[in-house]
């Protein structure tokens, strides 16, 4: 499946993403996983993103299209792609249509998973995230701890809350959401390929989208 998967922070595009990966072998591709392996492995790339992801701002366009442009060329992406996190802007979904085009791929579905704001909020205060940025598993203090307190169940690294989720931070990522990629609702339904899923559970939402692929 080629797939968008679109949404606020916190309204589980990751987790259904992996849950979607299971099912045909298609890659979960998330500027957000590949901008914190930067930062934390030191590339130029992290250090021009570290600001602005701390933030809780986006990082220029130009910045995550040179990422995408050579990501959507590995071969690993042939069999089909969930992108989790992209794009995020008008001018990202413009680029992304010209790459598209470029490599005859066609998309099957851009779907919107919408969450009520108070769950968001509420879901982001108690995110943790496996430091290691090979796993980058998610977890939920109140949800689904691990098993053990500040470990990962996968890879036995510390689990830590991530710098832009301070209250603070997720305000203004909330409201960066609302004014740079909601718009983006918009655009997809004038393409076509908007589909709007309104669900907490990542079971819901898998079991939505999979019935809408098969339409
Ligand atoms: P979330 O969806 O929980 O906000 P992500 O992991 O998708 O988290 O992104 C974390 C941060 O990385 C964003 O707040 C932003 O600074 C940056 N980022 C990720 N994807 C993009 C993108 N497509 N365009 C601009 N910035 C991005
Ligand atoms: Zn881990």
């Amino acid at each position: 499946m080629k797939l968008i998967l679109l949404g606020a922070p916190g309204a589980g595009k990751g987790t259904v993403a992996k849950q979607l990966t299971a099912i045909d072998g298609s890659v979960q591709i998330s500027t957000g996983d590949i901008l914190r392996g930067a930062v934390q492995a030191g590339t130029e790339l992290g250090k021009e993103a570290e600001g602005y992801m701390n933030r809780g701002d986006l990082v220029p366009d130009s910045l995550i299209m040179g990422i995408m442009e050579k990501r959507l060329q590995e071969p690993d992406c042939q069999s089909g792609f969930l992108l989790d996190g992209f794009p995020r802007t008008i001018p990202q979904a413009e680029a992304l249509k010209v790459i598209l085009n470029k490599l005859k791929i066609k998309l099957d579905m851009v779907a919107e998973i919408d969450v009520p704001r108070d769950v968001i909020f509420d879901r982001l205060c108690t995110r943790r995230t496996c430091e290691n940025s090979d796993c980058q598993a998610i977890y939920n203090i109140k949800s689904m701890a691990p098993k053990k307190e500040g470990i990962c169940d996968k890879c036995g690294s510390p689990i830590v809350q991530r710098a832009d989720e301070t209250q603070e931070a997720i305000g203004h990522r909330l409201d960066t959401y609302n004014e740079k990629t909601a718009p983006l609702t918009g655009f997809y339904k004038k393409e076509g390929l908007l589909k709007t899923i309104t669900g907490t559970s990542s079971e819901v939402v898998v079991s939505a989208i999979k019935a809408e692929l098969k339409k």
